[in-house]
């Protein structure tokens, strides 16, 4: 298959090329390199510098192509609450600028990078594909309305999409292969690898008086190879049933902040100082996914995504900085 990746030089993105090269897919990159690394574009890969806002750099990469992967979006919830005219304009309006694109050429199957945030706070664990969603942030508000419109490309256009609910994705390529690492992350895993690396003094916990057995919050880690397998699967799915699905990507196993820690701490044998700071605004205590969908649909499991694993990876790419 001839495969467009947007935003494939990105930290998921890089993955995913990885995982689509290994199944014998033609894969070309298109990425603005905004958050983008150089150093994830893999050999043999066609490289496109465009853009979500350059329509036209859109439909000549996607000439010929019978598939596209979508993975070019703003990510970080607090921002998006304080500029939510850069998450309107690259995620919501970029998007349509994708649909479009490939409504003009023809290409008519999409794989789009959705999140656990259109959900917002849970009301119910496990959480499944039929909860409410109620998107606490403006970053999760446009990723629902990108599955909304996608619904209407769907039913007007012919265009399948697969919506990809990512928990919370952490690790790296157990291979050792993709060696980008995230600039100024905010996500816990990479900040914990920088304080253990002394890029950080100190990992600031957000709140340890939360509902949960330790008391600080729990989240749902699902490994990066993993996800990048299900958006093999996804695709292989809508493209031989010619049908549209959302699921969920989640490991269904709840990882505490101080468990992170810990193992952390064993893992990469440095001290990590750490310090409990007041609850982040917006964060939920608990948040576990039902994958039971992915599993059905896809024949899906995650394979990598145990403590161990998660931990190990990420130091493997830290420490050989
Ligand atoms: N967290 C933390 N310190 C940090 C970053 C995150 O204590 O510097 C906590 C956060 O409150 C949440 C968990 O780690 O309980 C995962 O947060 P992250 O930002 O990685 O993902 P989110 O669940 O917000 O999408």
């Amino acid at each position: 298959m001839k495969t467009l990746v947007i935003g494939g030089a990105g930290y998921i993105g890089s993955h995913v090329v990885k995982a689509l090269r290994g199944a014998q897919h033609q894969v070309t990159v298109l990425d603005n390199l905004s958050s983008g690394l150089r150093e994830n574009l893999q050999p043999g890969t066609e490289f496109v510098h465009g853009d979500l806002m350059l329509p036209g750099s859109l439909e000549t990469a996607m000439r010929g192509k019978d598939a596209v992967i979508h993975l070019a979006a703003f990510k970080a919830a607090g921002e998006s609450m304080l500029v939510p005219e850069k998450y309107a304009l690259n995620n919501i309006s970029g998007t349509i600028n994708i649909l479009n694109a490939m409504s003009a050429s023809g290409v008519s199957r999409l794989v789009f990078s959705s999140s656990a945030a259109v959900y917002g706070e849970p009301e119910y664990l496990p959480v499944d594909e039929n909860h409410p969603t109620r998107p606490e942030n403006f970053y999760g508000f446009t990723k629902l309305e990108i599955e909304r419109i996608m619904d209407w490309y769907d039913r007007l256009k012919q265009i399948r999409c697969a919506s990809l609910r990512y928990f919370n994705a952490a690790g790296y390529d157990p291979e050792g292969e993709i060696r980008g690492l995230e600039q100024n992350p905010a996500n816990l895993l990479p900040v914990v690898m920088e304080v253990a690396a002394g890029l950080r003094p100190s990992l600031r916990i957000f709140g340890n008086d939360y509902d949960t057995p330790d008391g600080t919050g729990v989240r749902d880690y699902i490994h990066v190879t993993d996800l990048a397998d299900a958006h093999l699967r996804a695709l292989d799915r809508i493209a031989r049933d010619d049908t549209s699905l959302t699921v969920n990507l989640g490991s269904e196993t709840g990882l505490s902040v101080l468990e992170i820690l810990e193992s952390s701490r064993s893992i990469t044998g440095r001290e990590i100082p750490a310090e409990i700071v007041a609850r982040r605004p917006g964060d939920p205590a608990k948040l576990v996914a039902s994958a039971a969908r992915a599993r059905d649909l896809l024949g899906w499991s995650p394979r990598h995504s145990d403590l161990e694993t998660l931990v190990g990876t990420s130091w493997e790419a830290y420490r050989r900085r």
